[in-house]
């Protein structure tokens, strides 16, 4: 425990998007002096990796809260003239936004255009985020094996021998977490049958060369598999496809590590018979890389060991569906920013903070996040489980495509989630639960009341 006149010593596992925003939260949403925060990246260089990355109205609202302005400029991140986050066609190009309306905000219901979607190459809005973090508190090529943690604190040990002592630790280490392992041994992931393709371009590739290249970020449909195109932030262009690997998990493990280089004529071939604009795409895409996808089951609590937690996709590992990763990894960044300005504002200046106030903190942000991205979870788990049979005539397809197009999931509740009205409900349910066990109000009616809520405010707003 830190003792009086000492800072209270954070430790986040990882410089991703959640590692680098949850630093930037505790800093200014916290609004507590009294904070060492020191982050621990296994990479030996922060590079631009990665390809195209979104972020619906919630995560771009939360950047502007956290301050980030310099990723919501047009310069840095693209949003489509029409304002419509994507437009869906099926792969004979039909453009089916009108009966897909539903699934879709308008313009109008995002006043303002900095808060529509917007597409970025993953690396810049990195980069973004770290012009936010100081240097001094990122520690490269620290790859940390295991955790523990007692009641006196928390202790990370890393792969070139050293270790790191603190007070709060917090896994940002992203799907495969080793942080969560250390705490859930048990826990596991599972490969969810499609291996992503993906590429990242300069957009003069193919800006002015294909005939009809849509200017709004398109998302074909077809029978088996989608393909995704669209513009992104500093003139990048990216191309997204995928397709089905009947392999078990340790069998793909083997073989395709993330972000590895692929074979782009399998690409060109994969897509050959799709639409000419997609054909021409995929014969100007230069190179891609290959993404397995994994998700993971909802944990039963984020409160690890009382001053343990986990942001971003270590929390939930919903495997990237509805491309929420970025978004949710910030809202969490911000609950959890918000959890310690509630419990610890009182404790300042330098007034030794008891282990009750960081469970408290932690039960705070569980109770703020956790149903929202169980509620995910529980929907990806379906649509993975959910294969319907193969039509067999091409009328049949075109029918199953459109019926699967016309009955996807609406995702507002996810695009429109308020993060800080959720944030205060659960504030005020535990503060009013004073002698309860925190973990029994986070598990029963604090979890429903806080999604009750959360699903109004959305609902209000559309
Ligand atoms: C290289 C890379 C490329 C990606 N590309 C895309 C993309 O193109 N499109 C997309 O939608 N999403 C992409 N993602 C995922 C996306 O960033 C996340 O879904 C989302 O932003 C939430 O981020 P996160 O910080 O929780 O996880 P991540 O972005 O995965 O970040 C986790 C961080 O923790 C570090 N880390 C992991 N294990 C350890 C360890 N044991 N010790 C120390 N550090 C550790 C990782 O190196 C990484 O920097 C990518 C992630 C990575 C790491």
């Amino acid at each position: 425990m830190p003792e009086n006149n000492k800072p209270l010593r954070v430790l986040i596992v990882g410089a991703g998007i959640a590692g680098l925003a949850t630093a930037i939260s505790l800093t200014r949403v916290s609004d507590l002096d009294d904070l060492d925060i020191q982050l621990y990246e296994q990479a030996p260089e922060l590079l631009e990796i990665g390809a195209s990355i979104a972020l619906s109205p919630n995560g771009m609202r939360t950047l502007e809260k956290l301050g980030v302005d310099n990723a919501l400029t047009d310069e840095v991140g693209f949003r489509g003239p029409s304002g419509i986050p994507q437009i869906f066609r099926s792969i004979f190009m039909e453009t089916l936004e009108n009966e897909s309306s539903h699934l879709c905000r308008h313009p109008q219901d995002v006043p303002n255009p900095r808060h529509h979607t917007t597409r970025f190459h993953r690396g810049h809005l990195h980069a973004a985020l770290l012009k936010h973090v100081p240097q001094e508190s990122i520690h490269l090529n620290k790859k940390m094996i295991r955790a523990e943690a007692s009641d006196d604190g928390v202790e990370l040990y890393f792969e070139d021998g050293t270790s790191a002592y603190g007070d709060i630790l917090i896994g940002a280490d992203g799907i495969k977490s080793r942080v969560r392992q250390s705490f859930n041994p048990d826990y596991k992931l599972f490969f969810s049958g499609k291996v992503f393709i993906r590429a990242t371009f300069d957009a003069s590739l193919v800006e002015g060369k294909i005939p009809g290249l849509p200017l709004d970020s398109a998302h074909w449909w077809g029978p088996e598999d989608n393909f995704f195109a669209s513009r992104l932030g500093k003139h990048q262009y990216t191309t997204v496809g995928a397709y089905s690997d009947p392999r078990t998990r340790e069998e793909i493990e083997k073989s395709i590590t993330w972000d590895q280089k692929g074979d782009v004529e399998f690409f060109r071939n994969r897509y050959k018979n799709w639409h000419p604009i997609i054909k021409d795409l995929t014969e100007l895409t230069p190179s891609v890389h290959l993404y397995p996808n994994y998700a993971g089951d909802a944990l039963s609590t984020w409160v690890l060991a009382s001053r343990v937690t986990l942001v971003g996709d270590a929390a939930h590992a919903h495997g990237g569906a509805f491309a929420a990763g970025g978004s949710l990894a910030l809202d969490d960044a911000l609950a959890l920013g918000l959890s310690f300005k509630h419990v610890f504002k009182a404790f300042q200046p330098h007034t030794s903070v008891r282990p009750s106030e960081i469970r408290k903190v932690l039960e705070l942000y569980n109770l703020t996040r956790k149903a929202h991205t169980d509620r995910l979870i529980q929907l990806v788990h379906g649509q993975i489980t959910n294969k319907s049979t193969k039509p067999s005539t091409p009328e049949e397809a075109e029918a199953a495509l459109v019926k699967r197009l016309r009955n996807r999931p609406n995702t507002d509740w996810l695009s429109e989630h308020d993060v800080e009205a959720a944030f205060a409900a659960a504030a005020q349910i535990l503060d009013s639960n004073p002698a309860s066990s925190q973990s029994d109000v986070s598990t029963s009616q604090g979890t429903n009341r806080i999604t009750q809520t959360a699903a109004q405010l959305a609902q209000s707003k559309l």
